[in-house]
């Protein structure tokens, strides 16, 4: 069976790598790493949906088939849903994770007594083709930020977020446990049914 080709709006290694876990075998994924001649597209939106849309639409304005987009990040209840659209420049540079995950902790230690520091993944998946979304998605995972940072799977915040249901951190799940409850999974279930039902 010829896999039907669908490009990934990103050149985060990680995101592309747990959305490949997650898609359905039957596409034939690409990322932007193969397409260094478009540049970055300025993620000026004020929501995960709008930036994931800007993403979308971006580059399947430039690549024939279908291009999904994510844009996501974690929710703080106590800083006011921040780092939010701003997760992977929390700290200044893009997508410095360390510097992200100091900087959060930083923010909630001169917060004492407040814990648990309730929190939130989001995730926005955006579907477009040949210039325009045709679909959006959106899923959450619900938790709380520790302190403490545990373990090495994953990547950005996941040492710090521990999913409700849970007592270790998100990177301290193996990659099943995390796909079965995370953000981006909610979001790409959604995306599956309706390329299925396309
Ligand atoms: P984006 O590339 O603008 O969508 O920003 C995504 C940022 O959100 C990442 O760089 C991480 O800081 C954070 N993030 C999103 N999803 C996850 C996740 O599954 N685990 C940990 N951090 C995440």
């Amino acid at each position: 069976m010829n896999k039907i080709p669908v490009t990934i709006a990103t050149k985060n290694a990680h995101k592309a790598k747990e959305i490949a876990r997650i898609l359905p075998d039957c596409y034939e994924l690409h990322t932007m790493l193969e397409h260094p001649e478009i540049p970055d597209p300025v993620e000026d939106g004020r929501t995960f949906a709008a930036n994931a849309a800007i993403k979308a639409e971006t580059v399947s304005a430039r690549v024939p088939g279908l291009v999904i987009a994510d844009d996501s990040g974690l929710c703080v209840d106590l800083l006011n849903g921040a780092p939010g659209i701003m997760s992977a420049r929390f700290a200044g540079t893009h997508g410095e994770d360390e510097e992200n995950n100091r900087k959060l902790l930083r923010e909630l230690a001169a917060l004492p007594g407040q814990a648990p520091y309730t929190a939130r993944y989001a995730c926005a998946i955006s579907l477009a083709e040949n210039g325009k979304e045709i679909a959006s998605f959106y899923g959450t995972v619900e938790g709380q930020i520790t302190l403490s940072p545990a373990g090495t799977e994953g990547f950005g915040y996941d040492p710090l977020f521990i999913p409700d249901g849970f007592s270790c951190t998100m990177a301290q799940l193996t990659p099943a446990q995390k796909d079965s409850i995370s953000h981006r999974a909610r979001a790409l279930d959604q995306l599956r049914a309706y390329l299925q039902d396309k």
